[in-house]
């Protein structure tokens, strides 16, 4: 389902306004955040800052080591470890921008609270299914690749895409690239080319950003993809295949956050294979992580809402599960037969 809520001319007028004496802004990406949701708050937070504002970006929590290269990360709040001054933030902001998620519950529960406390302007800039109805100004388009592409058309009808420099080009780049797949899921479009050479053109170092992002693994993250791999399981005949990685796994190998991005895409390269999940143990959150992608028509979106209490997109999404490691498989294994028809039909090679 394609659904496209652009703010409009009034809006757009509203907002200049709003925005044309000095404001202090709150800009906070979902838990766990990725290369998308960090890139479009670090542009943002650049973005107003050249502008004269005061921009914070206030973090639910740490985010990987390949992403604190990025130009504005070491002024990054994290809720957790800087509680006090990231609810003083929060209660002096007169706007709250809500980037690259669809509800408050996405930010945890202690977040959530100081949030639903805040009395002030929300804007909403985010691409997922389905956003919930908390913000003054929505900017939600579940067709575009990225919420960094969406930052990019936002500062368009603002007029004020000459105010990309550098810094701004560099982090909106950064999130196109980690949410397209480096450009290749089917979400990329002229439309993104096209904006990604304009901010070449305005300074991004498309060859180091990708090096900084990708080429930064460490030994024990290597080892821990091979160990993930080994742990693959392909159910031919359901299209499917599935990874799982206990925490005993993870310690052996040193795990570190971010050591796990992207494993899941490896099910999904297999010849024939729609349908992939990462089943990831979290004794400290007593969860199984789930990570969920799929091509052509079947949703994982759906399937992580009904089954695993998530959601997403209709090709990439999570969720998690409160049973063991073992009992979430046998759990998933019960339920994926029921999806056979949708499976066998859902991409044609
Ligand atoms: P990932 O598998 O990379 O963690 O997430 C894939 C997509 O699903 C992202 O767009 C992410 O925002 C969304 N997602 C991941 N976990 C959850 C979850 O627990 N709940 C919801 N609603 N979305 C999730
Ligand atoms: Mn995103």
């Amino acid at each position: 389902m394609y659904i496209c809520t652009l703010i409009n001319k009034s809006d757009i007028k509203e907002i200049k306004e709003l925005f044309s004496t000095a404001q202090n802004v709150v800009i906070v990406p979902h838990k766990n955040p990725d290369g998308d949701a960090i890139g479009a708050c670090l542009a943002m937070y650049h973005y107003l800052k050249k502008t004269g504002h005061h921009p914070t970006v206030v973090s639910p929590n740490d985010y990987p080591n390949f992403l604190r290269w990025l130009p504005g990360s070491k002024d990054v709040l994290k809720f957790d470890m800087q509680n006090r001054q990231s609810k003083r933030a929060i209660k002096e902001a007169s706007v709250i921008f809500i980037l690259d998620f669809n509800a408050l519950n996405r930010v945890g529960d202690d977040m959530q609270k100081t949030l639903q406390k805040f009395k002030g302007v929300f804007m909403m800039i985010d691409h997922h299914q389905q956003p919930e109805d908390i913000a003054k100004y929505l900017f939600s388009d579940t067709s575009i690749c990225s919420t960094c592409q969406m930052v990019y058309h936002y500062l368009e009808k603002l007029n004020d895409v000459e105010v990309i420099d550098k810094e701004i080009a560099t982090c909106i780049y950064t999130g196109i690239m980690t949410d397209t797949g480096s450009f290749r899921f089917p979400s990329t479009t002229s439309e993104t080319h096209r904006i990604v050479a304009d901010l070449i053109d305005k300074g991004a170092d498309n060859a180091k950003i990708y090096n900084n992002v990708y080429d930064n693994n460490s030994y024990g993250s290597l080892q821990l993809l091979g160990r993930a791999l080994t742990n693959l399981v392909v159910v031919s005949e359901l299209k499917t295949a599935f990874i799982t990685l206990s925490q005993a796994e993870l310690n052996e190998f040193d795990f570190q956050k971010g050591d796990t991005e992207g494993i899941v895409n490896y099910g999904l390269s297999i010849e024939g294979i729609i349908f992939a999940a990462i089943f990831i143990e979290d004794v400290e959150q007593k969860i199984i992580k789930i990570s969920l992608r799929s091509k052509g028509s079947f949703s994982v979106n759906k399937f992580a809402r009904k089954h695993f209490n998530g959601g997403g997109h209709d090709n990439a999404a999570g969720g998690k599960s409160e049973l063991s490691l073992e009992d979430t498989i046998t759990k998933f294994l019960n339920i994926i037969p029921k999806f056979k028809n949708e499976l066998l039909t859902s991409y044609e090679e």
